[in-house]
């Protein structure tokens, strides 16, 4: 599917934009899933201020979706209407503030947070070392692991509403829960100050490669996969009750329930977007025969099916 292309349009009417915009960008090379269809029009900032500049003076009825590494993201295979933003060199700062901060822009990977604070002797945001995403992506999933979550370390992010306007929004202003944040829609973050504590370099570099070994034998985490499916429901865990309903090795097309971890699910080379899909819904119809308990998704879905049309409920 290919949508019609907007950029001409657009670029009229926004002659100070230093960013670059692509119409009918295929996601599929972007999500760690690697499926997807096209984002209508890929718009990748120069900088905060030419982000604002690009939301003041979009027409308000231009949908418009934000994007990080895509380590979290089911992407439809009809693709994404309207504007997907994805935040790339112009965001990619990390700098060491006194008293054990750290400031690092949204397209920073999370990895590379934890490797900047350890060479800063910052302890505390070793746990970013597991997490295959952005700093964007973990101010907006409340990103977590290994018994630390980001509303714990996070100080303050700045942010652009679908307005234009900047902001900085403190960490109670978030409104954290469980992989939850509740700004406003359309809310998109461009920096993060992050709050550490004092910690000895090669102690912190042994915690994250402990980490990393973790990851390496526990999750498949070299295949094309999204990460938790479905968040833990409280009190339970969601791959125990997925193994109770006997889904592990489950299979819909290309997509499989991992054996190694069966909360995450996996393309197998040749899965669309609608075979994920379509498994993870089969689970959770599984799990709640055999439990009782609906799980809730924790990747995020975008887009249209491969025939241009939003699932029931959505739009
Ligand atoms: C192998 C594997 C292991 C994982 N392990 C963990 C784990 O231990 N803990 C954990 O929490 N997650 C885990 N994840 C999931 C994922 O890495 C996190 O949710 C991550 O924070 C998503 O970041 P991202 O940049 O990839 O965001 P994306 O997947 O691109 O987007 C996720 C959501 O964030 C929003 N978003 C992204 N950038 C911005 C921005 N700048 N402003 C506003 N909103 C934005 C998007 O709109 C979307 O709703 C794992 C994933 C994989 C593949």
């Amino acid at each position: 599917m290919t949508f019609a292309d907007l950029s001409t349009e657009l670029i009229e009417k926004l002659p100070d934009l230093k960013g670059r915009l692509t119409a009918n960008t295929l996601l599929s090379d972007i999500t760690w899933f690697r499926v997807g269809g096209p984002a209508q029009l890929l718009f990748r900032p120069a900088d905060e201020a030419d982000l604002a500049y690009f939301l003041k003076n979009l027409p308000e009825d231009v949908p418009v979706t934000v994007i990080g590494l895509g380590s979290n993201l089911l992407v439809r295979d009809g693709g994404i209407a309207g504007i997907v933003i994805r935040l790339g060199r112009g965001f990619g700062e990390i700098t060491i503030e006194e008293g054990n901060r750290l400031r690092a822009g949204a397209a920073v990977p999370d990895v590379k947070v934890s490797r900047a604070a350890a060479d800063a002797g910052i302890a505390g945001l070793a746990f970013y070392r597991g997490i295959p995403g952005g700093i964007g992506g973990a101010l907006a999933m409340n990103g977590g692991a290994h018994g630390r979550e980001t509303c714990e370390v996070l100080v303050e992010a700045r942010a652009v509403d679908r307005a234009g306007n900047i902001h900085i929004l403190s960490v109670d202003e978030m409104n954290y829960s469980y992989r939850h944040c509740g700004v406003p829609a359309g809310t998109i973050f461009t920096q993060a100050l992050f709050q550490g504590e004092a910690g000895e370099r090669t102690r912190i570099l042994a915690q994250m490669e402990e980490i990393a070994e973790y990851r390496e034998q526990a999750q498949p985490i070299k295949s094309c996969t999204g990460g938790s499916t479905f968040k833990n429901p409280p009190g339970y865990s969601a791959w125990k009750l997925i193994d109770a309903a006997g889904c592990r090795g489950l299979a819909v097309g290309g997509a499989r329930v991992s054996e190694k971890h069966c909360n995450f699910l996996i393309n197998e080379g040749q899965a669309t977007g609608a075979d994920l899909e379509k498994l993870g819904e089969t689970v959770r119809a599984r799990v709640k025969d055999t439990s009782g308990i609906v799980l809730e998704w924790e990747i995020r879905r975008l887009g249209v099916a491969a025939n241009g049309k939003y699932p029931k409920g959505e739009s």
